[in-house]
C-alpha cells in the first residue's frame, strides 16, 4: 500500500448511497485516496481477486447477496485487506455476525459522518497492518523471511485438497544442507545463519526464475528450522519434473558462497515424497520425504533421492537409536575400555587407551563404530567426549591412588570436540577436577582433525602442549598429510594405522610403507607406535623396524577398569603381560 493514497472499493447496488459516500471522503480532508465503485456482487468478486485495493466499504444488501457473503468469500480467496460494511439500519444481531466474519467496521448509513468514516477507514487499515506483522511473525521465518513449517503444512493441504479434486501429483521436497553442524562449530554460529539466509535468498531466486508456465517449477519454500528446507510442487505431472526441481536446487547451492570473506563451498541431500503414492497426507509425506533425505546423506551426500518404502524402517532404527543413545548418557549406559601399549624393548606398560563402549539396555555391548558417528552427527559427541576425558582422568588418578605406577592414559579426540571455542578450557578444569598432572593424560587425533581447519587447529594443538599435554597423531597412513608436513605441528608420537599392520608380513606395499613411516618418524625425533599388532610375526617385523611401541589383541584385547588394574598389579609383581609375549612372540619367530 502506497502510504498516502488509500485505494478505496465501494461496492453498493445504489447509485445514490454510492453519491453519498463519495461525498463523504471528498469531505474527508486529510484521506487522500482514490474511490472505485462497483455495483454488483458478481463483479466485486472479480475485483476482490486482483488484491489491488487497500480497504472495501460494502453495502450490507447486495441484491440476493449480503456484504457478508462476500466478505466470507473473500476471505476463502485469501483477500486480506479490511472491510467496512455498511447497513440501512443499525442491528446488533447483524453487527455480531459482521465481527465474527472479521469485518473491520460495521456502519449505520443515515449515522455516516465524514470524520467517522475516515476514522474508521483509517483504524481498519492500522489494524490491518498490526494483523499482518503478527501474521507475518506466526508464518514466517525470522531469519530468513521464508515461509515456516505452519505456513508449509497449511499450503501443503491446500495443495493436496486441490490434487485429490483435480487428480494430479504433488510432491514435496526436503533439503538439508550437507555437513551444516560443521560450518557452524568452524565458523560460529553468527556466520552460519548469514549463510542460511544466503541460501534462502538462492532458493527464492529459484522460484522467482521458474516461469510459473514449467510444470516443474517450485511453488513454495519454506524453512522448517536449523538448515532443514522444504519444498512443495503444487502440481507435477510425473515424477521426474521433482528430479528436475532437486538437481536444480542442488545445482543453485553448490555455486560457492561468499560470507564475511570466507568462501564457503556447501551441497545439500534432498528427499521427494510425490502424493499420492508415497503419502495421502502432509504429515506422511513430509515424514517420507525426512526419510529419503536420510536416504540421500547415506548415498554420499550432494544428490535427490525417492522416497521408497523400506526406507522409514531404516530411518525408525536409526530415530529409536538417536533416542537410545540421548538416554544414554543420564542412564549411564557407557563404560570406557583400557588396553595397554606395551615398550617393544622392555615390555613394559607405558600407556594405555581408552576406549568407549554401550553397554545398550538391550544387553550386548555395542562398539564406537556403530554409535560415534551418529553422535557426530547429532551434536552428542560434545557432551560424551566430555564424559570420556572426565572418566579417563577420574580413573587415571584412581589408579595413582590404588598405589600404581603412574601410567597416561589416551583419549580419541572427535574433531567436533577438538573445533570447540573453549576446548582447552575444558579440558584444564577436568583435569583440575581429577587432580591427575596433563602429562598423564595423551589426546589422539587424527590426520584429518589436524588439518581440517590449520590456522586455530596450530593454536590449538600449542595451547594443549604449553599445558602439558602430549599428542599422537592417531590412524597414520590414512590421511593425505606428509610426515614433515605434520612436523609444523607440536606433536609428540604418531600411531601407525592397523590397515598397515596387518598386512606386514603379506603384503610388500604395506611393509614398506610402515618401514618409510617408522624411520622418517624417527628422524624427525618422533615416536612410532604400531596399533592392531596381532601376531608374533608383526611383533618380530616391528621389533626389527625400531617401532618403539605396540599394542593389540596379541598382548590384550581393550579391558574393563578392573581387569585393567589385574594386568597392572600382575606387572608390579615381576610378571608383565608384555614382557612375557615380547619373549614368546620374538622366540616363535625367526629373526632375518
Ligand atoms: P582407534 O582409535 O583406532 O582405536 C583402536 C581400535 O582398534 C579399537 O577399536 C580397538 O579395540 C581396536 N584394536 C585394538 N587392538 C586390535 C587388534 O589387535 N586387532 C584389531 N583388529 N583391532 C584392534 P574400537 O574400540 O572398536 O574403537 C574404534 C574406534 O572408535 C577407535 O579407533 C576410535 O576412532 C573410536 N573411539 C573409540 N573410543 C572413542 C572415544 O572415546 N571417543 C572418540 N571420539 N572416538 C572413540
Ligand atoms: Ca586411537
Ligand atoms: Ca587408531
Amino acid at each position: 500500500m502506497n502510504d498516502n493514497l488509500i485505494k478505496i472499493l465501494l461496492i453498493d447496488d445504489d447509485e445514490d448511497d454510492y453519491v453519498v459516500t463519495r461525498d463523504l471522503l471528498s469531505e474527508a480532508r486529510g484521506l487522500k485516496h482514490t474511490l472505485h465503485w462497483i455495483s454488483s456482487y458478481d463483479q466485486a468478486i472479480g475485483k476482490i481477486c486482483e488484491n489491488k485495493y487497500d480497504v472495501y466499504i460494502v453495502d450490507y444488501r447486495l441484491g440476493e447477496r449480503t456484504g457478508l457473503d462476500l466478505l466470507n468469500k473473500a476471505t476463502c480467496q485469501g483477500c486480506r485487506a479490511p472491510f467496512i460494511l455498511l447497513t440501512g439500519e443499525g442491528d446488533h444481531e447483524t453487527d455480531l455476525k459482521a465481527m465474527k466474519a472479521g469485518a473491520a467496521d460495521y456502519l449505520v448509513k443515515g449515522e455516516i459522518s465524514s470524520p467517522l468514516l475516515e476514522r474508521s477507514i483509517r483504524y481498519a487499515i492500522e489494524r490491518k497492518r498490526t494483523e499482518e506483522r503478527i501474521y507475518h511473525m506466526a508464518f514466517y521465518d525470522s531469519l530468513t523471511n521464508l515461509p515456516n513449517r505452519v505456513l508449509f503444512q497449511d499450503r501443503l493441504r491446500l495443495a493436496l485438497a486441490n490434487a485429490e479434486r483435480y487428480k494430479h501429483m504433488s510432491a514435496v521436497l526436503f533439503l538439508d544442507i550437507d555437513n551444516f553442524k560443521r560450518i557452524n562449530d568452524t565458523f560460529g554460529h553468527l556466520l552460519g545463519d548469514r549463510l542460511l539466509k544466503e541460501v534462502a535468498g538462492r532458493l527464492s531466486s529459484i522460484m522467482r526464475k521458474c516461469d510459473s508456465v514449467t510444470r516443474d517449477a517450485p511453488d513454495l519454500f519454506a524453512r522448517l528450522g536449523g538448515d532443514e528446507f522444504t519444498v512443495l510442487l503444487n502440481v507435477i505431472g510425473d515424477i521426474q519434473d521433482a528430479a528436475r526441481v532437486a538437481n536444480r536446487i542442488n545445482e543453485t547451492i553448490s555455486v560457492p558462497f561468499n560470507v564475511d570473506g570466507y568462501e564457503i563451498f556447501i551441497t545439500s541431500s534432498i528427499g521427494i515424497a510425490i502424493y499420492p503414492a508415497d503419502g495421502e497426507e502432509v504429515d506422511s509425506l513430509l515424514k517420507n520425504a525426512d526419510a529419503a533425505m536420510y536416504h540421500a546423506k547415506e548415498h554420499g551426500k550432494n544428490n535427490y533421492q525417492y522416497y521408497k518404502q523400506y526406507m522409514n524402517a531404516a530411518a525408525f532404527e536409526r530415530l529409536t537409536m538417536e533416542n537410545d543413545l540421548r538416554r544414554a548418557l543420564e542412564r549411564k549406559e557407557f563404560l570406557l575400555y583400557y588396553q595397554p601399549l606395551i615398550d617393544i624393548n622392555t615390555g613394559a606398560i607405558t600407556g594405555m587407551e581408552a576406549l568407549i563402549r554401550w553397554k545398550h539396555p538391550d544387553g550386548g555391548i555395542v562398539p564406537p563404530s556403530e554409535f560415534i558417528p551418529l553422535a557426530e552427527e547429532t551434536g552428542l559427541i560434545l557432551p560424551l567426549s566430555e564424559w570420556v576425558l572426565k572418566t579417563a582422568c577420574d580413573q587415571s588418578y584412581a589408579w595413582q591412588a590404588e598405589g600404581h605406577k603412574p601410567v597416561p592414559v589416551s583419549v580419541n579426540l572427535s574433531s567436533q570436540q577438538f573445533q570447540q571455542k573453549d576446548f582447552t578450557k575444558t579440558l584444564s578444569r577436568i583435569l583440575r577436577e581429577s587432580g591427575i598432572s596433563p602429562r598423564d593424560l595423551i589426546l589422539e587425533i587424527t590426520e584429518s582433525t589436524v588439518l581440517q581447519n590449520t590456522k586455530t587447529a596450530i593454536a590449538s594443538l600449542h595451547e594443549l602442549t604449553e599445558m602439558g599435554l602430549l599428542l599422537v597423531i592417531d590412524d597414520f597412513g590414512t590421511g593425505y598429510s606428509s610426515l614433515s608436513y605434520l612436523t609444523s605441528f607440536p606433536i609428540h608420537a604418531i600411531k601407525i594405522d592397523r590397515s598397515f599392520v596387518k598386512e606386514i608380513n603379506t603384503d610388500s606395499d604395506n611393509a614398506a610403507i610402515a618401514m618409510a613411516i617408522i624411520s622418517m618418524a624417527h628422524s624427525l625425533r618422533l615416536k612410532v607406535i604400531a596399533e592392531g599388532v596381532e601376531s608374533g610375526e608383526q611383533l618380530a617385523f616391528l621389533c626389527r623396524q625400531g617401532c618403539d611401541e605396540v599394542q593389540g589383541y596379541l598382548f590384550s584385547p581393550p579391558l574393563p577398569s578392573g581387569e585393567m588394574s589385574k594386568l597392572l598389579q600382575a606387572e608390579a609383581q615381576g610378571d608383565g603381560i608384555g614382557a612375557l609375549i615380547l619373549k614368546k612372540g620374538i622366540k616363535n619367530v625367526k629373526v632375518v
